[in-house]
């Protein structure tokens, strides 16, 4: 009986675990896939405002972890890739009519040349009153298959550039949310507290704090679904990285052992049922990849996440 009780109470108090959500554009019809309609948005806010959620800076969150604390399930993340002019003109207000902090991801060389769709050194030092600057690369390149130097040459370049900027830096975001072991080794090195994927999921108390899942909202948001995430914690054996002559062979990973079965997403060949046999998910794939960048998804019935990306360099 008793252990009825503490699964019903399992159940509704592990409805959701933190979330970071990601953003690039505002009201910026050119660009369907990476916009979010301040409308939308507003519905949003509204709807967390209203349901006691926490809109808090990731590097509560990321403290939060690093001192082994509890994670507040009503605690929420916002992280804003590219340091688009869109948020500046059009969603930067919404955030602070509401309070709101957020985190921009900002890489250098678009603020320095002046493109024109990103924000200036200035709009940055305005909306940093109200947000933290994080780094997401000097140049915006694919880093995967990149030698360490290069890599350690564009991260450093951005970190000077910030400095000279009066920024002081603690938090990095992958370019395309794009990485592997190489890569996360080498930004690991840097003194970053906190290091964010592209991956959708959300965090818990065994999350790490140097590779944090984010979800993209663009679109219409779905605000049922973009809450329902809760953080698997999965260790992945294979692949390590994309295969030479991409065909993934096989997937295992370990998962807790009170998992028996979940659903397994590969991009370009949707979602199958897997079996776990005593925590360990083992599947012959057997398959050409046709796609550069790979998501291999591990989703449980009540709705745990872990993913893994393989990008071809
Ligand atoms: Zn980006």
């Amino acid at each position: 009986m008793r252990h009825i009780w503490l699964s019903i109470f399992l159940s509704l108090s592990l409805y959701a675990d933190a979330h970071i959500y990601l953003f690039h554009r505002f009201d910026d019809l050119r660009y369907p896939t990476t916009n979010t309609s301040t409308k939308e948005l507003k519905t949003f806010f509204d709807y967390l405002k209203n349901n006691h959620y926490r809109v808090i800076p990731l590097k509560k969150l990321s403290h939060a972890l690093k001192t082994n604390s509890k994670i507040d399930s009503k605690w929420i993340v916002f992280t804003i890739d590219d340091a688009f002019k869109s948020f500046y003109e059009n969603a930067f207000e919404l955030f602070k009519e509401y309070n709101y902090p957020f985190t921009i991801f900002v890489y250098p060389l678009a603020t320095q040349e002046g493109y024109s769709d990103y924000m200036s050194w200035d709009e940055l030092n305005i909306t940093s009153a109200y947000g933290e600057i994080g780094a997401h690369s000097f140049s915006h390149s694919h880093l995967v298959g990149k030698n360490a130097s290069t890599i350690i040459k564009d991260t450093n370049r951005s970190l000077n550039i910030f400095k000279k900027y009066g920024f002081d830096i603690k938090s990095y975001a992958y370019p395309y949310g794009e990485y592997d072991e190489d890569v996360f080794k080498i930004i690991h090195s840097f003194d970053f507290e906190t290091i964010v994927n592209q991956n959708s999921g959300a965090i818990d108390e065994e999350s790490n704090r140097f590779n944090l899942d984010r979800i993209p909202l663009t679109g219409k948001i779905d605000i049922e679904h973009a809450l329902h995430f809760k953080h698997l914690n999965a260790t992945w054996i294979k692949p390590s990285k994309y295969p030479k002559d991409s065909v993934l062979k096989v997937i295992k990973l370990k998962i807790d052992k009170k998992f028996k079965s979940v659903m397994l997403y590969v991009s370009g060949f949707g979602w199958q049922k897997v079996k776990v046999k005593e925590g360990i998910i083992e599947l012959l794939f057997d398959k050409k990849l046709s796609s550069k960048r790979v998501r291999i998804i591990v989703k449980s019935d009540d709705n745990h996440y872990s993913t893994k990306i393989i990008v071809k360099d």
